[in-house]
């Protein structure tokens, strides 16, 4: 007889779900994960694989340009999106397959279908009721787009990735991860790019030195800038090109795609969250204490749903550390939202870890120090489009502990995780200089900054 009550059951097959329940099956919990669309979730689906092999494409691109500076004789070259678009679709699909075989693996139940709460111990699904001791909402999240006349002639990232051509001419309307990462893969792949800002700033929320590189770089990479712009419509045109209708009356024509990244909100429509009393905050996200508890007792809440540092190692953290706490015996595990490192692929990529140096001036004052740099690294020495690499250290007190690590260049991205290491050990700007430098490598200057 199918089973019906778990230990735990999951709601959502993403980062989130798939982590908390294949610890907590580690630990001999009998657990389920609920899962509507595909395994895997937003991360593998429409989020960080595909748009990783995206951004290695767009980076082949700059490789291809700089080759002629090595020596190499580069004929005409092509690039055919569909045939990527193809592979990239068989890789997630195995992915996704993989995932099925995981959980069988894990002693994991996984049952299909949209999940709504009937109380907080029962879930009901197509009809049918299961029962749980602890109950995760792992729903995730999905792009925003406003309500402003012609929006549905527009795409989100969910439709980036279905795009079966390169477009030609693209609006992104946006200024956070997605808009800066999109943008940058599509020019250097061959769209013509216009990105539409209503602040001032990219990232804004992102150290200055990486904001101010970050728009230079796309400046100078060939990226249309639209600060202080705001979207009031999207028209089509009768030769079927896209119109933006700004604030102001401003209009501009000829897009044939118009992409919006204005953030995402939390999954919860389905999931009948008021009816049971799950408390939400003002955008809809489930709030939770620091041990990711509900305000209902057996509900828990981890991921983008949450509303906190909306990336997958977060979610796969809170996961597991939540399951260590219910099934481990670990009655005090749970996940510090401090120093997450990050990185938002962009050409080059941005790397960051702990305070911007606004946030650390607010916080310690004078006891500030920064430490910064930027020079072009060696492989441009070669090539006819230099990229500028930009460090900066923040540092507290005489002892000066470091509290904050911004990068922006090539390989900023694979240097930031070892950097993230010593700063959650609380190294100190003398632990730096005290390593030994790696040469020749960018990474160097920051165990050598003056
Ligand atoms: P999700 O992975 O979204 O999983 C939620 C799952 O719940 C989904 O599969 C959904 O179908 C399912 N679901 C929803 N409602 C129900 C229901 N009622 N019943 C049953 N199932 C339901 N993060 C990084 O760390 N690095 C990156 O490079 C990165 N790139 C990104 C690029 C893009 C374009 C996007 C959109 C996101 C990116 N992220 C990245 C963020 C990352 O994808 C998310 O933080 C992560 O997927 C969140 O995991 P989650 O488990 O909370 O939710
Ligand atoms: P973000 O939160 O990163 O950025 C969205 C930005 O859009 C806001 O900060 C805001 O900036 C601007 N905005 C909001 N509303 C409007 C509007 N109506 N019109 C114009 N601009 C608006 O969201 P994303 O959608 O880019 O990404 C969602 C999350 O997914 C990210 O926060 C990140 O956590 C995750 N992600 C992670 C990646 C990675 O790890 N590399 C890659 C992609 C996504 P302002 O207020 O300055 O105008």
């Amino acid at each position: 007889m199918e089973q019906r009550h778990f230990d735990l059951i999951a709601i959502g097959g993403g980062s989130g779900g798939l982590s908390v329940t294949e610890r907590a099956a580690r630990y001999g919990a009998r657990c389920a994960v609920i899962e509507s669309r595909r395994l895997g979730g937003t991360c593998v689906n429409v989020g960080c694989v595909p748009k990783k092999i995206m951004w290695y494409g767009a980076s082949l691109a700059h490789a291809l340009e700089d080759a002629r500076g090595y020596g190499f004789t580069v004929g005409e070259t092509g690039f055919d999106w569909a045939a990527l678009k193809a592979k990239r679709d068989a890789y997630i699909s195995g992915i996704n397959g993989w995932y099925h075989t995981y959980l069988a693996d894990s002693d994991v139940t996984l049952i299909q279908g949209e999940a709504r709460l009937i109380d907080a111990r029962t879930v009901e699904v197509d009809g049918v009721r299961y029962t749980a001791d602890h109950i995760v909402l792992a729903t995730g999240g999905e792009p925003i787009v406003p309500k402003i006349p012609g929006a549905e002639y527009s795409i989100t990232s969910d439709g980036f990735f279905e795009l079966e051509h390169l477009p030609e001419q693209v609006a992104v309307i946006g200024s956070g991860y997605i808009a800066v990462e999109l943008a940058g893969l599509l020019n250097a792949l061959g769209s013509e790019v216009s990105l539409y800002l209503r602040g001032e700033h990219l990232l804004r929320r992102f150290d200055g030195l990486l904001r101010e590189q970050l728009t230079e770089g796309m400046l100078d990479a060939g990226i249309s800038i639209f600060p202080r712009t705001r979207l009031q419509a999207v028209r089509r045109a009768a030769d079927g090109s896209l119109d933006l209708i700004c604030e102001g009356g401003r209009e501009t024509h000829g897009f044939d795609t118009v992409l919006w990244a204005i953030g995402r909100r939390p999954a919860v429509d389905a999931l009948g969250l008021a009816g049971i009393g799950v408390i939400q905050d003002d955008s809809g996200h489930v709030v939770t204490d620091a041990y990711q508890n509900t305000n209902l007792s057996g509900i828990y809440a981890i991921g983008d749903i949450t509303g906190r540092a909306e990336l997958t190692p977060v979610a796969i953290a809170a996961g597991r550390r939540l399951a260590d706490r219910l099934f481990g015996g670990q009655a005090e595990r749970r996940l510090d939202y401090e120093n997450i490192p990050t990185v938002v692929f962009t050409h080059p990529p941005i790397g960051t870890v702990g305070l911007t140096e606004d946030e650390a001036r607010e916080l310690h004052g004078s006891s500030v120090k920064i430490y910064q740099t930027t020079f072009t690294s060696m492989y441009y020495a070669m090539t006819d489009h230099p990229v500028k690499t930009a460090m900066k250290l923040i540092t507290v007190g005489a002892q000066e502990k470091v509290v904050g690590c911004h990068i922006i260049g090539p390989g900023a991205d694979e240097m930031l995780q070892g950097f993230a290491v010593a700063i959650r050990m609380g190294a100190t700007k003398h632990d730096l200089d005290d390593t030994v430098a790696i040469h020749p490598t960018s990474a160097e200057e920051l165990v050598t900054l003056r």
